[in-house]
């Protein structure tokens, strides 16, 4: 990821934010990256872009060499299924679908055939030791397995970049740190990890720190 000079300005009726400006920044490859700051810095605003979910007003965003920040809609979408997946803070799974079926979501979006699915789902709920509740409804799981399916469905597409937002949020510390744990070991297979956070004892768990005021970075740190 090199972002430079990223703007996105939100208008309503009378206002004008300025959500980001001028906010650059890079993440290499197999990375593992956290990003802090007060609420309304910028933070969700840059990983809603970041997961092409949204388009910059201006400045520069190069996803793996390709100048993305003016894709239209559809070629976001495109990039997006293929290469990104996403942990949010509430877990959003949907409730109506069984945990199978939440996370084989993105493999119907894909296209993949109905046996291929069964084995890559199967496999993603062994890894994440789920595999006893497939059968089961998000409603009845604790909010440690539901972020567990969550994570799931993020990685059954064998995504390049993670972007987590709060992931631990709705957790106690004993299902966070287990989810912590989960994007270790991700990372360490080479998936890249860019995670908004409020929790410094999270934050730990990344290689860097990331800081951003009022729509900008201001340090990335090295962890030692
Ligand atoms: P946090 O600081 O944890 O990111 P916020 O309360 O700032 O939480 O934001 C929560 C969500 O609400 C975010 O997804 C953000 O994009 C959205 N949001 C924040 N401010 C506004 C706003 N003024 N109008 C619409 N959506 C907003
Ligand atoms: P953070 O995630 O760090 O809390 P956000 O990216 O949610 O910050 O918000 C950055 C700024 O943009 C805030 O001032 C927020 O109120 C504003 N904002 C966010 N989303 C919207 C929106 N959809 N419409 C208008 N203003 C927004």
């Amino acid at each position: 990821i090199k972002i430079t000079n990223l703007e996105k300005i939100y208008r309503t009726e009378e206002v004008e934010t300025v959500a980001l400006n001028k906010l650059s920044m890079q993440v290499a490859e197999g990375e593992f990256v956290a990003v802090m700051g007060p609420s309304g810095c910028g933070k969700s605003t840059l990983l809603n872009i970041l997961g092409l979910l949204d388009d910059p007003d201006g400045g520069s965003f190069l996803f793996n060499g390709i100048e993305v920040s003016r894709f239209n809609e559809r070629k976001r979408a495109d990039l997006r299924k293929r290469n990104i997946g996403f942990v949010f803070q509430s877990f959003n799974l949907i409730d109506e679908l069984t945990v199978f079926e939440n996370v084989e979501l993105p493999l119907i979006y894909l296209g993949v055939s109905t046996s291929e699915r069964k084995s890559r789902v199967e496999a993603v709920l062994d890894k994440m030791q789920i595999m006893h509740r497939r059968n089961h409804y998000p409603q009845q799981l604790s909010g440690g397995q539901q972020q567990r399916v969550a994570v799931a469905r993020a990685v059954v597409n064998k995504p390049k970049l993670i972007l987590a937002d709060e992931p631990t949020g709705n957790l106690d510390s004993s299902n966070g740190n287990e989810v912590m744990q989960l994007l270790t070991d991700l990372n360490e297979q080479g998936t890249t990890i860019v995670m908004v956070t409020h929790s410094e004892h999270d934050a730990r768990y990344s290689h860097r720190i990331i800081r951003m005021l009022d729509g900008q970075t201001v340090l990335e740190n090295l962890m030692v």
